[in-house]
């Protein structure tokens, strides 16, 4: 049964009771938790085209998902939305039984498929700039990409699922940042690997991506690809597999800030493992060149290349890619430049014990059990308790959240609780009033049966 009364905006209209921003996985499941619970008066926006939402149809380039195929995710546990299902539909059988690893661009075409058999649109090309206080609504400016046209609706709460980089940006060394555009790239960029045919390559970083646009540059036809790893060796252990099991995905989040810091700060310390695929594609090549124990100590641009020195001695190539990750960076997202400085981050909430210090952690955003974000200095915005966040950047609070699809199945319906938790409390005294005025009766007494 529908059971909310959509709320009247300051400038009249209808208000949305969710708007959600990003329509990739997380987005997507997000949106169906929603309508599972009968909250339907929702609207998602991305800025990317349709098909070009999140890595897999853009800038992933494995061939095929990191994942084990068994994963689920986005069917939020209904076995005829579940990525098999798709696929046996689709390819029969034994061309599943035969996957070892799933096809990346079929998980991207398998996600159009789950949102259109949900039936939820999806107002692409559409960027968020701007979140404001309305009252007891929060406002939001919404961009059209194509015509230029802006506009402002309102919105009781807003999911923002924008991503990786969407609390923040990808990062890269600001010496290599400072490289001309021409000779540097980072991993999520759209690179031409057509223009590295015959090129000296430098790949920064030994994690899954960087690996994967190792593997790219090579099969374009680079001359030579080096990938430098800080460590002597990268790290193969796959922490996000350890943590694959209820107990985890579930109560992370229950714990205390001591245990929620311990965990976290060791899986995303370790960062990300890779399967043995991820490799061999790149060791399958003799020009392929794996530098253990070089962290770039510098690195900088020539008229004829670019100049890396290391502790294993100095490099020079013809391009660089950066496959470091993401920093958290709040102030560089237009949509929380209302509020950017006042987002409380684990940095502010929690200090942990000398061992277990982590500064680029410590920039995580600290968010409320709802997802929601937390002031940092309370009262200056306290509308902030309205943007939820499911994203990487929920992470350190709750475990894998949006960065996994291993996780879906479990934390959405978390989140989608905080929301619909939050909307049920703010109503109550309307919902009071309803209780005492509902007289509809269930069974009919006829007078002359009662003595
Ligand atoms: C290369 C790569 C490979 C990965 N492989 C795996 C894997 O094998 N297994 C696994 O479990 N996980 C994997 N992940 C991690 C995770 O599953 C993905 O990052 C996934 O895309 C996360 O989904 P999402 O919906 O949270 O974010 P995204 O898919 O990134 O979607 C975010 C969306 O938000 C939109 N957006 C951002 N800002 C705005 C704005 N201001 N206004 C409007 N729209 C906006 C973007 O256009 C984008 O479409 C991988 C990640 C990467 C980067």
């Amino acid at each position: 049964m529908p059971w909310l009364t959509p709320r009247r905006p300051p400038d009249g209209g209808q208000a949305l009771d969710v708007l959600i921003v990003g329509a990739g996985q997380s987005g997507i499941a997000t949106a169906f938790g929603l309508k599972r619970s009968r909250v339907d008066n929702f609207l998602i926006v991305d800025m990317a085209a349709r098909g070009a939402e999140g890595p897999w149809l853009t800038f992933a380039r494995m061939p095929t998902l990191r994942s084990p195929k068994d994963y689920t995710g986005p069917d939020l546990d209904i076995p005829s939305l579940t990525y098999p299902s798709w696929h046996i539909a689709r390819f029969g059988q034994d061309s599943w039984d035969a996957v070892k690893l799933i096809d990346r661009e079929a998980w991207g075409h398998y996600l159009l498929w789950v949102r259109d058999t949900i039936g939820l649109e999806v107002e692409n090309g559409t960027a968020i700039t701007a979140i404001a206080p309305a009252g007891d609504l929060l406002a939001a400016d919404l961009l059209n990409l194509a015509t230029g046209e802006r506009r402002r609706v309102h919105a009781r709460k807003i999911v923002l699922a924008t991503g990786q980089d969407g609390m923040g940006k990808w990062w890269m060394p600001p010496e290599v940042e400072a490289l001309p555009v021409t000779r540097r790239a980072h991993a999520a960029d759209d690179i031409d690997f057509e223009t590295l045919k015959g090129a000296k390559v430098a790949v920064l970083g030994a994690g899954a991506s960087a690996f994967d646009n190792a593997g790219a540059a090579l099969e374009a036809g680079a001359a030579e690809v080096m990938l430098f790893s800080r460590r002597h060796s990268p790290q193969v252990i796959q922490p996000y597999r350890w943590l694959t099991f209820k107990g985890f995905l579930a109560h992370l989040g229950d714990l205390e800030d001591e245990w929620r810091w311990r965990f976290m700060r060791r899986i995303l310390g370790l960062r990300e493992g890779f399967p043995q695929e991820t490799y061999d594609r790149c060791a399958r090549h003799a020009n392929f060149r794996l530098i253990g124990g070089a962290p770039w100590t510098s690195v900088s641009a020539t008229e004829a290349c670019v100049e890396i020195s290391t502790p294993k001695g100095d490099f020079t190539a013809d391009f660089v890619i950066s496959g470091t990750g993401v920093e958290m960076d709040f102030a560089l997202r237009p949509e929380l430049s209302a509020c950017a400085d006042n987002i409380a981050t684990w940095g502010d909430k929690y200090t942990p014990p000398k061992d277990e210090r982590h500064d680029r952690l410590g920039r995580f955003p600290y968010l409320d059990p709802d997802f929601a974000l937390v002031e940092k200095r309370a009262g200056e915005t306290p509308w902030i308790k309205d943007i939820h966040l499911f994203s990487i950047a929920s992470t350190m609070s709750f475990g894998p959240s949006g960065s996994s699809i291993n996780a879906m199945t479990t934390v959405v319906p978390k989140l989608v609780l905080g929301i619909t938790k939050g909307l049920f409390r703010s109503d109550v005294e309307a919902h009071w009033e309803s209780l005492k005025a509902y007289n509809t009766p269930q069974a009919i007494i006829p007078d002359d049966a009662v003595e």
